[in-house]
């Protein structure tokens, strides 16, 4: 009698979870209708790549696959990723329900997963180029190059705010204030707009713990919680953040993974976030300090609000603890439910009930020269120059030496979470060493001579560029003590290149800063390159001067390691102050400042009086040394030409500080040596320990407050 335009067969096929006319809500709430608990409990289930067969993942409906810091198939190539997934997906398809899986990687700086992809910077020099735009587009090359591959589902970003930088993940942040990262919460937009999954990790405090000890315990106030490691947070939420990784840290002695107040009251809570929370890798298990997973950590976990679990070895146990706990009534069914719901949104959202294969299109983006251009624009904009001396250096004319064992090494430009978890030495990836980008920046009629150790060089070359600096690390393996200082290798080979007599300009390549204090008088230049990724070529822009460096520092650079944690605004005065970082438009004039003399020591001690001395200091190419200037307690009180000084009508009553600067011929000051403490027989070491800086003093460039050591005390009789 009607019309009807859907043929009948077809129309009863159609279930309402599989029309995709239809609201999100209501397709979710219709295909919970119909899920058993062994579904529910799948899609509560992350299983790793390597446990799990895709016969597996049909007989236990498993809701998510990931692979773990790069877990690669068999065939690690793009179309073999591709295929692995579609194999997953098929897998999935064939339940009853047929929902389809999630597949999560740590696609952390570019697809770092998959040989040929572009490795973007390392959020630590993503936090230096303050650029959120170019973090948003950043995000979207990503997307593109995780799509090609297959994947759906990045656990990125890292929003942690790194506060003390002897954690081995201080190169996964943004930068150690709040609003820093929360502005480059629009990495978030970049993936998901584009079609992936983004994770903001992870939640909450992992940047704060005591120490620095990754996966450790942040004793702080509430109140500094949500001051400091909340806002880029609530950012992603706003933003909508599709998923939330818990922290394997504590707060105040209690795991984020069973803390019910930070994740159902206070994310899902107050903040609205309506996403779903997933576990850290086989995070439940740590829940209560035993070896050994139990059902009472998943009933706790669960109950705490975590909806779905990355299990990746043991997760068949983790199905068995779950059916069982809601069977006893220690879970109950609404918190599955609720779970369930978030997850499966998050599906209907992505499209993938509709379009479930990978996207092979997007294969040919892969390490496509345009995102290569947009790595190599996130170099030149992550450079942070900390001591500019004779840079930029001109393309032509003589020689360039060039050493460092980071120079040409891919694989250390690139850092950890490089195609495997810890990331390795050499020329791992596809990409331009910044030695390669060195040879393709300069004229035809400059020789660049390269020796990785620095052998070989004198002083007929006009510079030596030193590439050093970290080897990759992930994790805890980041936590090691001494860690933050220059290696054996990096000081034997930079000691090379200094006694050929020539300027030394430093590139250093690392994933937070390191302890300098005491190398960076010697060198005539300092550019902190953190770790770029693929295109070297960005570092060489910076070098020879294509690009004027923009970047500041993320975080506040200690004096020595002794000082961490640092942050700016805690009364600590640094090598460097949050938010340093020069241009190629300052400072004007004579550009080789003095070396910093090395610290005075006191002899000719005589009642009141003491006489000074130094070692001397050096003027390396500019208008030649002209003198020092001496301090006492921050003041100065002369000028000597020559590298002794004598005071006299020294008080018993109080002790002293005295510094020197050196000085050149156009009045350039370097900056100030270590300090000698002077005490006396009633005194302490006096003055106050913190110099102020003026404008004036070049090598530095910054007005903020520098501290001194003391390097020992000498009694006044
Ligand atoms: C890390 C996470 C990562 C996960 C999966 C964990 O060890 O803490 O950041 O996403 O592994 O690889």
């Amino acid at each position: 009698l009607s019309v009807i335009a859907v043929p009948p067969a077809r129309a009863a096929a159609v279930l309402p979870y599989q029309d995709p006319s239809l609201p999100v809500a209501t397709r979710v709430a219709d295909l919970l209708g119909r899920m058993s608990l062994d579904d529910k409990a799948g899609q509560m289930t992350q299983s790793e790549r390597g446990t799990t067969t895709a016969a597996d993942v049909t007989a236990y409906r498993v809701g998510s696959v990931l692979s773990g810091g790069g877990s690669a198939p068999a065939n690690n190539t793009p179309a073999g990723w591709a295929d692995m997934y579609d194999g997953y997906q098929r897998a999935a398809l064939a339940t009853p329900l047929q929902i389809p899986i999630l597949y999560g990687i740590d696609a952390v700086h570019g697809n770092n997963n998959v040989p040929g992809s572009t490795i973007f910077p390392h959020n630590i020099g993503l936090g230096a180029t303050r650029d959120a735009a170019l973090v948003e587009r950043i995000g979207k090359a990503t997307a593109e190059e995780v799509t090609g591959a297959g994947q759906d589902w990045t656990f990125a970003p890292c929003l942690c705010v790194a506060r003390n930088d002897r954690w081995g993940r201080t190169y996964e942040s943004y930068g150690e204030k709040p609003e820093l990262a929360t502005a480059m919460t629009t990495i978030v937009d970049g993936l998901q707009d584009n079609g992936v999954l983004a994770t903001a990790k992870h939640y909450i405090g992992d940047g704060g713990t005591t120490g620095g000890v990754d996966q450790g315990n942040t004793e702080i106030s509430e109140a500094e919680l949500r001051s400091v490691h909340l806002p880029p947070f609530t950012a992603a939420v706003e933003r909508g953040v599709g998923s939330v990784m818990l922290s394997f840290s504590s707060f105040n002695g209690a795991k984020l993974h069973g803390h019910k107040y930070l994740i159902t009251d206070l994310l899902k809570g107050e903040l609205g976030f309506t996403g779903f929370v997933v576990s850290d890798w086989a995070a439940i298990d740590q829940l209560d300090g035993q070896r050994g997973f139990t059902q009472a950590e998943v009933v706790t976990a669960v109950n705490a609000g975590l909806d779905m679990a990355m299990v990746p070895a043991d997760w068949k146990v983790f199905v068995g603890y779950l059916k069982a706990a809601v069977q006893a009534g220690q879970i109950p069914m609404t918190r599955i439910d609720d779970a369930n719901r978030r997850i499966l949104t998050k599906k209907f959202e992505l499209g993938l009930f509709e379009k479930p294969y990978a996207d092979r299109s997007l294969t040919t983006t892969i390490g496509s020269t345009e995102h290569r251009a947009l790595a190599r624009q996130a170099v030149r904009q992550s450079q942070v120059l900390l001591k500019r001396g004779i840079l930029p250096l001109a393309k032509t004319g003589g020689k360039i030496f060039v050493a460092g064992k980071s120079a040409d090494d891919l694989g250390n430009q690139s850092g950890g979470w490089t195609l495997s978890w810890q990331g390795a030495s050499g020329n791992t990836v596809t990409g331009t060493s910044i030695l390669s980008g060195i040879r393709a920046a300069v004229g035809a009629g400059t020789t660049v001579t390269y020796n990785r150790d620095g052998t070989g060089i004198d002083s007929s070359y006009r510079a030596a560029v030193a590439v050093v600096g970290e080897t990759p690390y992930a994790e805890g393996e980041g936590d090691r003590p001494g860690s933050m200082s220059l290696d054996a290798t990096d000081l034997a080979t930079l000691s090379r290149l200094r006694a050929a007599g020539v300027p030394v300009i430093v590139v250093l390549v690392s994933g937070r800063p390191l302890d300098i204090a005491a190398e960076v008088g010697n060198w005539n230049a300092l550019l902190a390159a953190w770790l770029p990724g693929t295109e070297g070529a960005g570092v060489a822009d910076v070098l020879f001067g294509d690009y004027a460096p923009t970047g500041k520092l993320p975080v506040t650079w200690m004096q020595s390691a002794a000082q961490q944690p640092i942050n700016d605004g805690d009364g600590k005065t640094p090598l460097y102050p949050y938010g340093f970082g020069l241009t190629y438009s300052d400072p004007p004039a004579d550009t080789t400042a003095p070396s910093v003399p090395a610290a005075p020591t006191a002899t000719g001690v005589t009642g009141t009086g003491l006489t000074l001395t130094w070692p001397a200091s050096t003027d390396t190419g500019g208008s030649g040394l002209a003198g020092y200037d001496v301090y006492r307690d921050g003041v100065l009180i002369g000028s000597p030409a020559v590298a002794t000084y004598t005071v006299s009508g020294l008080s018993a009553a109080t002790g002293y500080e005295f510094t020197v600067a050196a000085r050149d011929a156009a009045g350039n000051r370097s900056a100030r040596s270590a300090a000698l403490a002077v005490t006396t027989a009633s005194g302490t070491p006096g003055g106050s320990c913190r110099v102020r800086y003026t404008t004036n003093d070049w090598s530095t460039g910054f007005t903020g407050t520098v501290a001194v050591t003391n390097t020992g005390t000498t009694a006044v009789s």
